[in-house]
């Protein structure tokens, strides 16, 4: 179906010009200016922030910060956790299930969706569909991408689907020019995980999972030089333990009953998580799908279920890390999506003719940030911020052959 999709766009794209929306200011990034961060609202002992701390209190601004070798910054967290869900709309992150679309489920559906998904209010509906992200995660974190504050998060490529999202979230800027379908390609642009496998401290120690057997051609696997596991691939690279070689057996066992190539949710996560109980990488890209595969079909119940499972990932993620010696107190979470999806009757597709779909969300659970919860204040973010905000949080710079948008400021200040 993806691919479908995209030939159709091609052909519309040839007859489109490729105007570019409304430019972000640029977000230059200078040495000086992370330097000048208030970094006195730390609270945990990071790379010895704590000592920088002592000695620095209250003229933080003015000293002269000490950071770890082969980084340009304290970092804000030693392990850093990317969690994405392929088109899930920022209609249902913040208002729950969409009681109009609720009416499309089957007759014999309805009572058990309505008591699963359907109180009264919005804040409500969100809190039943996503019962972890509006408690943990709005208590201790921070979400982007509510508009009805104008708070907008967007994505800036012009193709408004998967491959084009996902490039540019992991490479810090869109590539129209040459990214424009969902075709198994390999990704010619460098990503922040690549780059992060050759630092000093995270090299070898970055891996990926994701859902979808496209997430190899996205992070360039060839290239890449780090574990990515996707689709129905066994995992056979690095320490395998027991529990992996059942896995390896199980997800073959399992109808592929979502579109070819799409790996069951739970299986993935399945996968990740026992990678990270073996080998603790301190980057790791977790890539479910199965919002996407749903709404595409028009099953608005196995979408929101879909939402529902992808919270429960999340909330195992949290308590994994919670009790994991290594993990505890030092990672940081990264959520987003790749794109959105249409409104009301256009909820099932997105693409560039379908109003609303560049429309995303994002949200960052870490110990070194201000909790702001909901954040309610008028802004604009760019999906292509993801990659150097993924960055800066281990404390580099991304840099590459191509330019890499800034980070999202606002998540540090
Ligand atoms: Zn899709």
């Amino acid at each position: 179906m993806k691919h479908l999709l995209a030939v159709v766009l091609f052909c519309l794209f040839s007859t489109l010009p490729l105007s570019a929306p409304d430019a972000p200011e640029h977000l230059a990034f200078t040495r000086s200016q992370l330097q000048a961060r208030d970094f006195t609202k730390t609270t945990t002992d990071v790379h010895g922030l704590s000592l920088i701390q002592q000695y620095c209190t209250a003229t933080l601004r003015h000293c002269t910060l000490q950071v770890p070798k082969g980084t340009t910054h304290p970092p804000v967290a030693d392990f850093v956790f990317v969690v994405t869900t392929d088109g899930l709309r920022w209609q249902e992150v913040f208002t729950g299930a969409d009681p109009y679309l609720m009416g499309t489920i089957a007759p014999e559906q309805q009572l058990a969706y309505q008591n699963q998904y359907g109180a009264q209010t919005p804040n409500e509906r969100r809190a039943q569909l996503m019962p972890f992200f509006w408690s943990k995660l709005a208590k201790n974190g921070q979400i982007y991408g509510n508009r009805a504050y104008g708070n907008q998060m967007n994505v800036d490529n012009n193709l408004w689907f998967s491959y084009p999202g996902y490039n540019e979230l992991f490479s810090g800027g869109p590539d129209d020019l040459r990214i424009w379908s969902n075709a198994k390609k390999q990704n010619p642009n460098t990503n922040v995980f690549e780059y992060l496998n050759k630092q000093a401290g995270t090299r070898g120690k970055v891996a990926a999972f994701g859902s979808w057997d496209a997430f190899p051609y996205i992070l360039n696997e060839n290239r890449a030089e780090f574990t990515v596991n996707a689709g129905f691939e066994n995992r056979t690279d690095g320490p395998v333990n027991a529990e992996q070689v059942r896995l390896n057996a199980l997800q073959h066992l399992i109808p592929a009953n979502l579109h070819t190539g799409v790996r069951p949710d739970s299986l993935t996560w399945a996968f990740a998580k026992n990678y990270l109980q073996v080998a603790h990488p301190r980057v790791t890209l977790i890539g479910l799908g199965e919002t996407d595969e749903y709404a595409h079909l028009g099953n608005y119940a196995g979408y929101l279920d879909a939402a529902r499972h992808f919270d429960a990932c999340l909330a195992d993620l949290y308590q994994f890390i919670q009790n994991d010696p290594v993990y505890r107190g030092r990672s940081a979470i990264l959520i987003t999506t790749d794109h959105g999806r249409g409104n009301k009757d256009g909820w099932c597709n997105h693409h560039a003719l379908v109003e609303g779909s560049d429309a995303i969300w994002c949200a960052v659970l870490a110990p070194n940030i201000e909790a702001k919860g909901e954040v309610k204040q008028p802004m604009q973010i760019w999906q292509k911020q993801m990659a150097q905000t993924i960055a800066y949080m281990m404390g580099f710079d991304f840099q590459c052959e191509h330019s890499v948008a800034g980070p999202i400021n606002e998540i540090f200040e």
